[in-house]
Formats: C-alpha cells, sequence, structure tokens
C-alpha cells in the first residue's frame, strides 16, 4: 500500500486504524492453526492495515479508496470461522467489523430484529429476551462470534432442525458492492452474498426472522450403536415430533469430556463432575408447550431404537455446556478439524467407514436439520482429531481430513464450506447453478479482484497443493494414520522463561473469542491485542520466536483489570486471569520490564510510609469515630476480630471506614480497629509485578495482625478481603510463613445477623428509593460474596433493589484500577458501561463497597456526567440507622486531580515538557565539561545537528549523573505541575529519585526524540 493511501485511510479512521505490526499480526490468522506444511503455500497473511468503520458512509469511502490503490479489502466479523476465509490472503486492509454492532430494530409483529452485521449473538439475544424473543437458530459460537457475518459465512447448528440454515432465515441483507454502491438483497437474490465469505461485498446491516421466547425442555439418550442413533432420528423426524433442535456426540467425544479438567478457581473445582456414558448421546430440545406431545411418543421411539433416557442432570449439562464444543482442546492441545454434511439416511455407512480408514480418535459432535437442501433429512458432522500443532505429526493428521471429506462425498456429502482450503470445492459445496450464479456476479462488480481475494473462488497455490494432496490420498493416509496421538494434558516445560501451565494454555486456546466481547480491556480500546485470546495468541509467536517483548505487549499483559470475567467465559476452562498475574511476575520481577508508571510512585510511597496514597502512617486512623475508640480501637484490649480499613478508606473516601465500623457496633460485633499498624493489603504492587515490594508489605500485616493477636480479619475493601482470604495463604505458604487467619467481609457479618434476627435495621422516615447494586470484581467473582450485600439491602426499610443487566457472576468490571491509572480516558469509557447499566435499570442510586470502583465511578460520573448517585454501601446503611458521614466526593476529585497530573507527567511526553521547562539546569549539571562543549557547539552552525545520531548513545550516559544535580529544580517544575497536597510534596525529595532511577532506563529511549530538537533549539539560541 503506498504512502498516499495510507494517509487517506489514517484521515477516514482516525484512532480506528492501526499499522501497528504486532497488532497487525494478530488479525492475519482465523482459528485454525494452519500446518507448518502448508504455510509456505499461503505466504505471509499478515495485513498492511486494521481498520474499524463504524458507518454504512465509511465502508463506502473505503471501497472507493481500496478500488483507487488497488488494495485488497479482508472482512473480519470475529474470526471464529476456521477455513481461512478471514485470512488476509492479499495483505491489503481487514475490515474489522466489530464496531458495527448496533442492535436497529426489533419488530415483535412480524417476529424480525434488523442489526448491524457485527452484533454478537449472545448480545442479541439478550435483548431480544427482554421483549419476550429469542433466536431461530444460532451457531455454538454464540457467546463469540458475530449475526451479519453468519449469513457471509454460511451455516446451521443450534435451533437448525427446525429452522434450517441460517440464510434460510434472512429476510434482507444491505451491503456495500465492491463498485461502492448499496444494494438492498432479499428473496433470492441473497444467493449473491450468503456463503460468499464476504466475496462480493460488506454486509452493513442485515433483518432475520426471530420467534416467540419459550421455555425449553431438554432430554439426552443414549444409543450404544450409530445405526440405531441414525433409526432413532429418522423416526423422530417421520412422525413428525415438534422438536426444535436435535444435536449428538459419538462416544470418543463423550470420553474426551469426561476427562476435561473442569471449571476451577484458586485451586478448587467449581463445578460437579458429570459423567458421561461412552455412547452416542442425542440432545433433543424442544418448547415446554410442546412436552406433552414429544414425550408421549418420544419413550416408545426411544426404546424402539435400543436407546435409552439419560438422566436429567446429564441432559441439563449437555445443553448448558453446548458452546464449549471445544473443551477437548485442554487435553490435546491441538485439533484437526473436519466438517462436513451428509444424508442422514449415510451416517451409518459414512462414520463406519471413516473409523475404518482413519485409525485416529475421533470426536464428532453432529446436528440433524429436518429439511436439508434437497428437502431430505441432513446432518453436519463436526469431526476433531487431537493432535499437537508444534509437532511435525501434525501435518500428516492434518491430511487425514481429505480421506473424511472423500468418504463423506462417495455417500452424496459435501465440506461444509470453501474457505481457503477447499475453494476447489465451493461448486460442491454452494451448487452448481448458484456457484456459476455467484461467480458471474463477482466478475460484473468486482473486475479487480479486491472483496476478499482468493477465497470461494480459488486462485491461490493453495488450490494445486490440495488437488495433488487429494489425488495422493490413498498414498499419505497410512502415514497420518501412523501418527501415535497422545490425550492428556501434558504441561511440561517452560520456553523463554514463560511459566510451563501458561505455554500449555497458549496452545490450548481454542481462539473461540468467547472471552472477547465482555473483556473490559477490549472493549475498553478495541483492539485485539487487548484481549485473552490476542494474548495466548501473541505468546505463541514469542514462544515460537516470531515476537520479541515490547513495551506495547508488557503493558498488554499488564493492562488486564484482573475482573475474572474471561474466566467464566473461556469454552476450554482457562485460568485466564491468574495466568496473566503469573505473567506480571514474570515480566517486572523477573525480566526487569517497566511497570505501569504511577505503580513506581504508589511502590515507593508505600515502602515510605505503608501506603499508595503518599499519606503519612501517623494519619492512617484520623477518621476513626472519637466515641468508639474505647470500645473498638483501644490496642490494649484483646479480641479475635480486627478490622482492616484499607488505604483508599483511610485516606480518602473515609466514610466508607467510619460507616463500617458504626454498622459492625450496631450489630453488636466485638472488634478492635487494626489502626496505625495497619499497612496497605499489597494489591497494587502485586498486580504491578513488584513482588518483592508486595512479600515485605504481606509480612508486615501479618506481623501486625499477630502482635494484636487477632484471628479473623474483617475487611471493607474487597481487594484487600481478597489479599487476606485468598492471596497471603498462597504466599505464606510459598515463603514458609505461619499463616491462620480468618477472613469475612463487613456484609457477610452483617448478612448472617439480619439472617439470624440478631440484627434489624429500625423504621426509618427515609423517602423511598430505588437502588442498584455493583458487584465488584474481588468480592464477587474473585471470592463468591454475592448475596450478603443483597440481603443488606434488602433489610433496609423503604428501598427497592433493581438489578443490572449484568449482574452477580456476570457483572461487568467498574475499570479500575489498572484502566483508571494506565489510560484514564479508556476509564471514562469503561467505567460509563456500567453506569448506564445503573440508569437503564431505573435506579437513583448505584450502591458499591469498594473503594476503588466508588472512586472509579466518581471520577467518571463527573467527566461523562450520568445522572446517578454512587453511594458506598456501609454509608447508605448506616445513614438508614441514622448517622451521617463526610461528602468524599471532593476529596476523590481533589486526589483525582493530584493523580491524573502525576499520570500524565510519568509518560516519556511528560517527562520530555519537564526537560522542556529546565534547560539551564540541564546543560550546567552536564558531567565532562560536556555542558560547555554543547554550548560552544551551538555556535558552529549545523554542528548541533550533526551530533544528533549521538544523543540517544550519550544521553542514558549522562543523564544518571545529571539527575541527582537538578533534582531540586525537577521537583520544583513538578509542584507547579501537580497541585500536591503538603503531606506530599513533603515526601517527593525521597520519593522521586528513586521513581525517576526506576523508570528512566525503560523511558530514555522515546524521551530522547522529544527533547532532542527542543534542546538544540535551546543551545542555538544562547550562541545568539
Ligand atoms: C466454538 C465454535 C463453535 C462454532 N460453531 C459453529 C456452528 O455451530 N455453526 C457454524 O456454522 N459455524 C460454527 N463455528 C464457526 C464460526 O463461528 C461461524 O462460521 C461464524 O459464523 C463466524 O462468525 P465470525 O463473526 O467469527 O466471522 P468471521 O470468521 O470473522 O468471518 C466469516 C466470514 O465472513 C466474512 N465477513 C465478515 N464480516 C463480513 C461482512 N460484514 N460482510 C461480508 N462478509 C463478511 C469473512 O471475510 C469470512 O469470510 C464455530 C466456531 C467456533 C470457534
Ligand atoms: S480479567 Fe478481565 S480485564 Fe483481564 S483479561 Fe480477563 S476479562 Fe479482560
Ligand atoms: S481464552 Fe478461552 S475463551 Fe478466550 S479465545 Fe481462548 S479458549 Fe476461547
Amino acid at each position: 500500500m503506498n504512502l498516499n493511501a495510507k494517509t487517506q485511510l489514517q484521515e477516514l479512521f482516525n484512532n480506528r486504524i492501526t499499522f501497528n505490526k504486532t497488532e497487525r499480526k494478530l488479525y492475519g490468522h482465523d482459528i485454525a492453526a494452519m500446518p507448518g506444511i502448508i504455510k509456505p503455500f499461503i505466504g505471509s497473511t499478515v495485513p498492511e492495515a486494521v481498520v474499524q468503520p463504524e458507518t454504512e458512509d465509511e465502508l463506502v469511502n473505503l471501497v472507493k479508496l481500496a478500488a483507487k490503490y488497488k488494495v485488497a479489502l479482508t472482512p473480519r466479523g470475529k474470526a471464529t470461522s476456521g477455513y481461512g476465509c478471514v485470512l488476509p490472503m492479499a495483505k491489503g486492509i481487514v475490515v474489522d467489523f466489530q464496531r458495527m454492532k448496533n442492535l436497529i430494530k426489533i419488530n415483535p409483529t412480524d417476529n424480525t430484529a434488523t442489526v448491524q452485521p457485527g452484533i454478537i449473538w449472545e448480545k442479541l439475544d439478550r435483548e431480544l429476551a427482554k421483549k419476550g424473543l429469542t433466536l431461530r437458530l444460532y451457531p455454538t459460537s454464540y457467546p463469540g462470534s458475530t449475526v451479519g457475518v453468519w449469513l457471509a459465512q454460511g451455516g446451521a447448528w443450534i435451533g437448525s432442525y427446525e429452522s434450517g440454515t441460517f440464510s434460510e432465515n434472512v429476510i434482507s441483507a444491505r451491503v456495500v458492492l465492491p463498485d461502492a454502491t448499496i444494494k438492498d438483497f432479499r428473496g433470492s437474490e441473497l444467493e449473491l452474498v450468503s456463503d460468499a465469505e464476504g466475496t462480493t461485498g460488506l454486509i452493513s446491516e442485515i433483518t432475520i426472522k426471530i420467534m416467540p421466547l419459550n421455555e425449553l425442555e431438554i432430554t439426552a439418550v443414549s444409543f450404544k450403536k450409530l445405526n440405531d442413533l441414525q433409526k432413532f432420528l429418522q423416526t423422530i423426524i417421520d412422525e413428525n415430533l415438534p422438536v426444535w433442535s436435535v444435536l449428538f456426540i459419538n462416544p470418543q467425544m463423550a470420553n474426551l469430556k469426561n476427562k476435561s479438567p473442569l471449571r476451577s478457581h484458586g485451586g478448587n473445582i467449581k463445578e460437579k463432575h458429570i459423567i458421561l456414558p461412552e455412547t452416542y448421546i442425542a440432545t433433543l430440545t424442544y418448547r415446554k408447550k410442546d412436552s406433552n406431545e414429544v414425550n408421549r411418543n418420544l419413550l416408545g421411539l426411544v426404546s424402539l431404537n435400543q436407546g435409552e433416557i439419560l438422566s436429567d442432570e446429564i441432559a441439563k449439562h449437555e445443553w448448558e455446556n453446548r458452546f464449549n464444543i471445544m473443551l477437548v482442546k485442554r487435553i490435546s492441545p491441538s485439533l484437526v478439524t473436519a466438517e462436513f454434511c451428509i444424508p442422514l439416511s449415510a451416517l451409518d455407512d459414512v462414520l463406519t467407514e471413516i473409523n475404518k480408514k482413519v485409525n485416529q480418535p475421533i470426536v464428532k459432535e453432529g446436528l440433524v436439520i429436518k429439511k436439508g437442501r434437497e428437502g431430505k433429512p441432513e446432518v453436519i458432522i463436526l469431526g476433531f482429531i487431537p493432535s499437537d500443532q508444534r509437532r511435525f505429526s501434525y501435518n500428516l493428521v492434518f491430511a487425514l481430513t481429505l480421506t473424511i471429506l472423500k468418504i463423506a462425498q462417495k455417500y452424496g456429502g459435501r465440506a461444509y464450506a470453501a474457505g481457503v482450503y477447499f475453494a476447489k470445492k465451493a461448486e460442491s459445496v454452494l451448487g452448481r447453478e448458484r456457484f456459476a450464479r455467484l461467480k458471474k456476479f463477482k466478475l460484473d462488480k468486482d473486475p479487480q479482484n479486491i472483496m476478499n481475494p482468493k477465497k470461494v473462488f480459488g486462485n491461490s497455490r493453495i488450490d494445486t497443493i490440495m488437488s495433488l494432496a487429494e489425488l495422493i490420498e490413498p498414498i499419505i493416509r497410512p502415514v497420518g494414520n501412523s501418527v501415535i496421538t497422545k490425550i492428556g494434558e501434558r504441561i511440561v516445560k517452560s520456553v523463554k522463561g514463560i511459566p510451563e501451565d501458561i505455554v500449555w494454555y497458549a496452545y490450548t486456546c481454542s481462539q473461540c473469542g468467547y472471552c472477547v466481547p465482555e473483556c473490559d480491556q477490549f472493549y475498553g480500546r478495541g483492539w485485539e491485542s487487548q484481549s485473552p485470546r490476542g494474548k495466548w495468541y501473541w505468546l505463541r509467536e514469542y514462544i515460537e520466536g516470531r515476537e520479541k517483548w515490547s513495551q506495547y505487549m508488557v503493558d498488554a499483559f499488564l493492562a488486564c483489570t484482573t475482573c475474572e470475567l474471561c474466566n467464566i467465559k473461556c469454552s476450554v476452562n482457562l485460568p485466564i486471569e491468574p495466568s496473566w498475574m503469573k505473567m506480571r511476575g514474570h515480566l517486572i520481577q523477573e525480566k526487569n520490564k517497566m511497570t505501569i508508571p504511577p505503580f513506581e510512585m504508589m511502590s515507593e510511597a508505600l515502602q515510605n510510609q505503608g501506603d499508595i496514597w503518599a499519606g503519612y502512617r501517623k494519619d492512617r486512623d484520623v477518621w476513626f469515630p472519637e466515641d468508639l475508640k474505647d470500645k473498638h480501637y483501644n490496642l490494649s484490649k484483646k479480641t479475635d476480630v480486627v478490622y482492616f480499613a484499607g488505604c483508599t478508606a483511610s485516606y480518602v473516601e473515609h466514610d466508607i471506614a467510619m460507616a463500617t465500623v458504626r454498622l459492625l457496633d450496631e450489630a453488636g460485633v466485638d472488634f478492635n480497629y487494626m489502626g496505625k499498624a495497619e499497612s496497605c493489603c499489597g494489591v497494587p504492587m502485586l498486580v504491578a509485578g513488584k513482588w518483592d515490594v508486595f512479600a515485605e508489605n504481606m509480612k508486615r500485616n501479618i506481623k501486625a495482625i499477630n502482635n494484636i493477636g487477632g484471628n479473623t480479619i474483617v475487611c471493607s475493601c474487597p481487594a484487600c478481603d481478597m489479599m487476606w482470604r485468598q492471596v497471603y495463604p498462597e504466599w505464606a505458604k510459598k515463603l514458609g510463613i505461619d499463616y491462620d487467619i480468618k477472613v469475612k467481609h463487613y456484609s457477610e457479618i452483617l448478612a448472617e445477623k439480619i439472617r439470624n434476627k440478631e440484627f434489624v435495621f429500625p423504621a426509618n422516615n427515609m423517602a423511598p428509593v430505588t437502588v442498584t447494586w455493583h458487584d465488584s470484581c474481588h468480592i464477587g467473582r474473585a471470592t463468591g460474596v454475592y448475596d450478603a450485600p443483597r440481603e443488606v439491602i434488602k433489610a433496609i426499610p423503604n428501598v427497592t433493589l433493581v438489578e443490572m443487566d449484568y449482574n452477580r457472576e456476570e457483572a461487568h468490571c467498574c475499570g479500575s484500577v489498572l484502566t483508571l491509572i494506565k489510560d484514564p480516558p479508556i476509564a471514562a469509557e469503561v467505567g460509563k458501561v456500567r453506569l448506564d447499566e445503573a440508569v437503564e435499570a431505573g435506579a437513583e442510586k448505584l450502591l458499591a463497597l469498594c473503594p476503588c470502583c466508588e472512586f472509579q465511578f466518581r471520577v467518571t460520573k463527573d467527566k461523562k456526567q450520568i445522572p446517578i448517585d454512587i453511594v458506598d454501601l456501609a454509608r447508605f446503611a448506616s445513614s438508614a440507622i441514622g448517622y451521617s458521614f463526610p461528602d468524599p466526593d471532593p476529596e476523590v476529585q481533589r486526589q483525582w486531580a493530584v493523580f491524573e497530573a502525576m499520570i500524565a507527567l510519568m509518560t516519556p511526553k511528560g517527562f520530555a515538557d519537564i526537560m522542556g521547562s529546565m534547560w539551564p539546569e540541564l546543560i550546567n549539571s552536564m558531567p565532562f565539561k560536556m555542558g560547555s562543549m554543547m554550548l560552544f557547539m551551538g555556535k558552529i552552525p549545523g554542528m548541533l545537528n550533526l551530533m544528533k545520531p549521538m544523543f540517544p548513545v550519550l544521553f542514558p550516559i549522562l543523564l544518571p549523573k545529571m539527575m541527582p544535580k537538578v533534582m531540586d529544580t525537577m521537583l520544583n517544575r513538578v509542584g507547579k505541575r501537580i497541585p500536591m497536597p503538603d503531606y506530599m510534596s513533603e515526601q517527593m525529595p525521597e520519593i522521586m529519585p528513586k521513581v525517576m532511577n526506576n523508570l528512566m532506563p525503560h523511558m530514555i529511549a522515546d524521551v530522547i526524540p522529544l527533547v532532542t530538537q527542543p534542546m538544540i533549539d535551546y543551545l542555538q539560541s544562547k550562541a545568539k
């Protein structure tokens, strides 16, 4: 792509375009691991740019630009297809539709919905459910793939028994054609877009059929013999049972599902292990209103075909796990996929012949379509052969897909999709007449072949290779069959220092993308590197030596907010967030990479006075209510229970700590406050990867509670709670420290008292109020405390609790702390998502209990002007009893002003600006008389410009020697830029030099280009 094209693209898309090499690489693949033997024939698939349009107009302009500069466009939904159809084969531009994801209209009268193509199935279904509607069919990639794009890709699955393929359920599609015109396709014309894999245009809007939402009933039936399963499936069709969806798996799939690891958290298993019989299992789903009719016949049909109805538990389990078809990847770690469509009548013949000819464990999932292409029942089979892409044998196993497809074709079947690998088979995939019509349309509208070239219509070297391989299939089959496939999770060795489990998980990740849409790191930023999926892919590239660490990728790992939403979304149960946590230690502690800069300031403040806000230790307890001191802040008294307030409640949002001790006191809890002996719980240092500082701090806290003699910590802050409850025990064990401390959150204590009728909120004359509850990640997903705060709220008179759309385990993150300190504008976008949900729920107040969530919400509310009150739960509950507290908002805004200015300072630009304000002092401080020499050079015209290439070498040597001499001036300039409170300014002479020492070695390379010209300008000005 030439420079003009790049410039115009940049103008068109602003911050919604990337030329970043690492990022582009992450948009150059799909879910399939391409066999090494094929890669050379495909060549590089790294695009030259990735754009993210938001409107149809932008698509039109993009197409015009692509036509003018003859640049290929590769449309992309979520890249969950595995046929190579999203690979940018001619490089060019990837058109990522993830921002075109609006729901345009739901029409309940004619049961249709109109959407932009990039909306995720799960999101759409959620909106439909609010109106008593649902989808007629959807792919099993429902949590991660997009609606409009299914038309381009073509397909079928859940619900297809009744509803057929997706294209049969589409009313119309608006498409930007390769000649930059827009066309509305309907009826038979839709064939020019559906299954065309984006080769004929960019879908910008689509209207689909939907249906009323009905409660479903599920029955699972087991068959020992395949032939019996086939007969059973035929009889339910013949008997016309009103069934909506029919899926089945083979015994090998059941076997591997039984062996796959269960979802766990902190080493504890979080789901029941359901053992499936290792047979053919069919799962039938039908509407509850039809259950009498279905059940009346089903029992007879099952026994007629030697089947056995399985327990409701198994049926429920199979249905609830219908999206996790890739789970078996956890024990392979790769899968070779073969997907094909056959007549139902050939099911037994095809699978039996495959079993005979392919000597590999093939796990299969199938679906039945009552009326297939020719009006006859069809079955689609998705077959996986477990393998390991890191070994050469993966190539050999991959070749067996040809054997499988050949057998399917022999019995009247066809490949499921053409894509890149099977473009030669497009005619059979689409049907001869339809293919001819499509080809003519393509030639007519896209003579330059800019729209997704080399897909469907072929024309790549891979066509020749695949044709050749097909010819010699009988010769290569025995080689593929000779591979010995090992099954089981095999976490063996660390590579390049990456911990061994993370190496295995990187290959295990199926790239399904279920973790992407709800990851706040991702939806705040929108680029693949910011998602768990992108990071796993990048790690593979790093492990295989094609990527190196850059600050961009270090930051990508550090910026995860630790919300843990990905852990519950992952289709293969990967411990994603704990893996990123491990990576933090690996990167910062072991590899000495730069952490997010404000953490350096927090770290020094913490080591100085024990808190991250740079307050004095002596002031930690100033908030404690005078009248409670004798009772609850009396360290001469021994109590088991000790209240730990944490830094933010102690120094910024005092109302949280004050209200918590009021509540505990009112509820009759005998406790003591830890007071000045308390230090930061350490969570900021843990997530910063500064693990030595974390460990020292943890030891201080454990010593403090041992000194007081307590054995139970009560927290108000969820992060402190998580440290004491989960992280300290783990680290104490690692470091050989005795640890026998129980932990409770105050909401748990209060809820228990309310449940036992030991505590009752008095009647109050508060005006009735509607509130909603924000589940903080660190007490929700991390600890599982969902009910206690709700019990407290419900016990307060005159309060109505409404739930947000995403609540409990699904709750969205507030966007603190890592987003707030890393990218403040993005934190406001992430926070807005949550606050908008609260407003939409109809709440006047959003209640929360995490000081950091509350801080972030207050900042976001202010920035985005969102009409909702942010109130701490303890404050709300204590106010209902009659207590009042200072408003934390002014202090939050004051502290945020300091923090925001500090964040801006600790960037290359921030440091360059400060340096730009102190050239005389900097030049004076240069060692080896370099300052005078520089001033002299400034007098010789052109000399300093000649010296420019030397500065990147000189500065890193000079700067450490200059810094101590200019520190006073620097502190003075920093003081002018940052509105620091006195206690912070007083500590700066101690803190700042250490911060500079830690940051400068990492940042200097980015600072030098920014200061070179200003310095030359200054020196030349002195010469005049
Ligand atoms: C776990 C899992 C389960 C799956 N289950 C099913 C299933 O049940 N049924 C099924 O059919 N498939 C299934 N798939 C495959 C895949 O999810 C589907 O093909 C899905 O429709 C792809 O959606 P996507 O958003 O990821 O599209 P992508 O993979 O990004 O794109 C698919 C095709 O559409 C083109 N395209 C993208 N956007 C546009 C646009 N706006 N206009 C025109 N063309 C465009 C692309 O170039 C590409 O050719 C599954 C995949 C996974 C990982
Ligand atoms: S923990 Fe949250 S922010 Fe981090 S990767 Fe998972 S979903 Fe994204
Ligand atoms: S991390 Fe899990 S959910 Fe995300 S892409 Fe990988 S397998 Fe899918």
